[in-house]
């Protein structure tokens, strides 16, 4: 997959982005990340990418003409896959809150472009133009859609084939499934006096299935309700 960030700080997008599992992956080429500074397209003398919002109000907001500039040299460029097969976000407080299923349906695409809002957000105008989806990361409010759009890419590009060893992992974690990951272990047998649970150790697959199906759900009916199906509320 490949993803596009657009920002006034592409150095930290970068730097999030190369370390780890992310950062393998794009030196491997499962992931190709770019990143744009918004900056580098505006036309003004200045560089600047920022004014005084109409109707007044405190603070600044991105104007429209950096942004749309910055997203027609992105997709007119001929590595770009055609239009139908990217899809372009704006992470915004305002959006649809980021769950597993959308990125899941996210990594279905074969090019994702994100844009970062900075200052009070962004001409509405160039939103309406070249946005399909708001992505929010939570019920609160960033300085910048930066650590968001990390968050997005993290999200989406551990589900791309090639990211991850195995993609089972993925398969039996949190949200997957519906239910909250089951408690895990590993060596010591014995920490600070706690044992690892007996059936773990038992090489009895089928009761091992059943113990974590069965503290998955315990976990889930104490912590996130929510998510069990409504006959199991
Ligand atoms: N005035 C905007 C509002 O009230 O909705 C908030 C602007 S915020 C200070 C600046 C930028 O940070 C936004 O344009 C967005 O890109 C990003 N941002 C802040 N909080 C976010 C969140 N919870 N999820 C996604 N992006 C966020």
């Amino acid at each position: 997959m490949r993803i596009d960030i657009m920002t006034l700080f592409p150095e930290f997008v970068d730097t999030v982005l190369s370390e780890s599992i992310i950062g393998r992956a794009r030196k491997s080429g499962a992931l190709d990340v770019r990143t744009y500074n918004i900056r580098d397209y505006s036309e003004d003398k200045n560089r600047r990418v920022d004014d005084t919002p109409y109707g007044g109000g405190k603070g600044m907001l991105m104007a429209a003409p950096p942004i749309w500039n910055c997203y027609s040299a992105i997709v007119e460029d001929p590595s770009s896959l055609p239009r139908e097969k990217i899809r372009t976000i704006y992470m915004s407080p305002r959006g649809k809150t980021l769950t597993q299923g959308i990125a899941r349906s996210l990594s279905e695409y074969g090019q994702l472009i994100i844009l970062c809002g900075h200052y009070e957000g962004v001409d509405q105008r160039v939103i309406d133009e070249i946005i399909d989806e708001e992505i929010s990361i939570g019920d609160f409010v960033l300085t910048g859609g930066e650590i968001p759009a990390c968050i997005l890419a993290d999200c989406v590009g551990r589900l791309c084939p090639g990211v991850l060893s195995d993609p089972e992992c993925f398969e039996v974690e949190s949200f997957s499934g519906g239910l909250l990951e089951f408690p895990q272990y590993t060596r010591p047998p014995e920490f600070h006096g706690m044992k690892v649970p007996e059936v773990l150790i038992s090489g009895h697959h089928k009761n091992i299935d059943d113990w974590r199906r069965q503290k998955a759900e315990e976990l889930t009916r104490m912590r996130r309700p929510d998510l069990l199906p409504p006959e199991e509320k």
